[in-house]
């Protein structure tokens, strides 16, 4: 070989070895990046683990909790207010009676025909709308006005057939948000939820805010009861069981609320006389206990909402926010590495990942994860190899496996609380005997969460079970309650009347 020929013989080792060099040094780059994305996932693990020995502190700090919050005003972040309802529907009721439910995304009007057996319950003419997105920081003059138009417009599509002439229509107005009751069919706003900010209507009747407007726009309608949707399903429940006891809600906020002794709720003894049990709505968005399982995505969701320091476990187990959350991961991912490509702004952008769409990820059977690969695009991020689309589903999977098992926590504490979890509990007045002997009971459950999320849905049951044990659960039913805050709230008007 010559010596130009070594020469550039030599050269093109270098070259090759240089170009070998950049390809080694990007592989270990990109190495890097995916452990430091690993590492992240780790992380949230780490940061959401729920086993089963911590959720039993969750347990016991819900069932302490609720009997604090019933043993003096302001004892605990659980409020516990009272609901004034006594008795619910029997299953004997008969008449036509309404019902409009303004949730935390969605308002619903609805009109039940009850034949006097539990057989003949006719839900009629379901009406359901996205709540416009204005008139969550718009006035109580706003709002209610167009509440009232829209029961105008639902009345006039009725014809004469549903409700005689002349007969004033009964209305249950089913409200998701913490009201302080004075009675049944009154009671004033304590605060806003999931987003609303109406300022001047927190004090308000919002009772009589909805049978003013009605009332301005000639309707004939009487609000006869104010239920919260967690009560509404309750009733439900117990219209079609009587073992039900518990309700719970698992839509855009979370909240539960069970059939309490009236001597057990010791703030308020002396005013209550006419029966022996009253429905007891625990606000438990705002349940909180240091045994929860919190991350540096939680605290910052939570700094940045509308109402920081407040609904804690609502903001780690409702519709709301399970989206916000998992955003939040992926956008630290996308920021430490570029596996998710060049930044995308969107997502920045609070709340751009919507729950339902954690749950399409999470549930994508195709084999090359295109549901996860189409709702990516849409947040901004173009094309990303499947381990990528891989990790994503399994953070949408951390998320809401602790949803599931906390949520499942939380009724177990109710469980414990009255005594139907197999143990002692906290007692507060019971016999021994009526502890020991288990007694079957209903837990009435809804909500677009719970409804629509199958796998939120099968790890908040797995979990239930493995809390209260094989033997116990047996005598635990959870049953789905479709639209049983509105249902059931028609049924408890229905039951004041008979
Ligand atoms: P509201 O809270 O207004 O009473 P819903 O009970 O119907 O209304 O709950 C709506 C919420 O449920 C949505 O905002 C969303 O967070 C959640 N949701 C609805 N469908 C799904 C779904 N397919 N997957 C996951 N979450 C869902
Ligand atoms: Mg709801």
């Amino acid at each position: 070989m010559g010596k130009v020929a070594v020469a550039f013989a030599a050269a093109a080792v270098v070259a090759a070895c240089s170009v070998a060099g950049v390809m080694v040094r990007r592989r270990v780059k990109s190495r890097r990046k995916w452990r430091s994305v690993v590492e992240i996932l780790k992380e949230l693990e780490e940061g959401c683990d729920t086993p089963v020995g911590r959720l039993r502190q969750v347990v016991d700090a819900m069932a302490v909790e609720m009997h604090a919050g019933l043993a003096s005003e302001g004892g605990s972040k659980l409020k516990m207010l009272l609901t004034f309802v006594h008795h619910l529907p029997q299953g004997t009721e008969k008449g036509t009676y309404y019902a409009l439910h303004l949730g935390g995304t969605y308002f619903r009007i609805l009109r039940v025909l009850l034949g006097g057996e539990r057989s003949y319950l006719d839900v009629q003419d379901v009406e359901r709308h996205p709540i416009p997105s204005h008139l969550m920081n718009s006035t109580s003059e706003v709002l209610f006005n167009f509440l009232a138009f829209s029961l105008e417009r639902f009345i006039e599509k009725e014809g004469d057939g549903s409700s005689s002439q002349g007969v004033k229509r009964e209305l249950a107005f089913t409200f998701s948000f913490p009201v302080k009751h004075s009675s049944i069919s009154s009671g004033v706003l304590i605060k806003w939820t999931k987003g609303f900010e109406i300022s001047e209507m927190v004090g308000k009747d919002i009772a009589e805010c909805l049978q003013v407007a009605l009332n301005r726009r000639g309707l004939d309608m009487h609000v006869a009861v104010l239920v919260n949707d967690t009560v509404g399903a309750l009733s439900l429940g117990y219209y079609h069981d009587p073992d039900t006891v518990v309700a719970v809600v698992f839509g855009t906020g979370s909240n539960a609320c069970y059939l309490e002794r009236t001597d057990a709720i010791i703030k308020s003894q002396g005013l209550l006389t006419t029966s022996g049990s009253m429905v007891v709505n625990m606000e438990w968005g705002n349940f909180w206990s240091s045994h929860l399982p919190r991350t540096s995505y939680d605290i910052d969701l939570d700094a940045e909402s509308s109402n920081p320091n407040d609904m804690g476990f609502e903001k780690m187990i409702s519709g709301m926010y399970l989206g916000d959350i998992v955003r939040r991961v992926i956008l630290r991912m996308s920021q430490e590495s570029d596996i998710f490509g060049p930044s995308s702004s969107l997502l920045s952008e609070p709340y751009v990942l919507r729950t339902n769409s954690v749950s399409a990820m999470h549930e994508d059977d195709t084999p090359e994860l295109q549901e996860v690969a189409r709702i990516l695009k849409d947040l901004g991020v173009a094309e990303v190899p499947l381990k990528v689309r891989k990790l994503v589903v399994k953070v949408c999977d951390v998320v809401t496996r602790r949803a599931g098992r906390l949520a499942a926590a939380g009724i177990a504490g109710i469980l414990k609380k009255i005594g139907r979890d197999g143990g002692g509990g906290i007692t507060s007045g019971r016999s021994r005997s009526e502890i020991q002997m288990q007694k079957r009971t209903v837990v009435a459950v809804e909500g677009g969460l719970y409804m629509n999320y199958t796998m939120f849905r099968e790890y908040m049951e797995e979990a239930l079970v493995e809390i209260l044990g094989e033997d116990v659960s047996q005598y635990v039913v959870v049953k789905a309650m479709e639209d049983g805050s509105s249902i059931g709230s028609a049924l408890l008007v229905a039951s004041l009347q008979s």
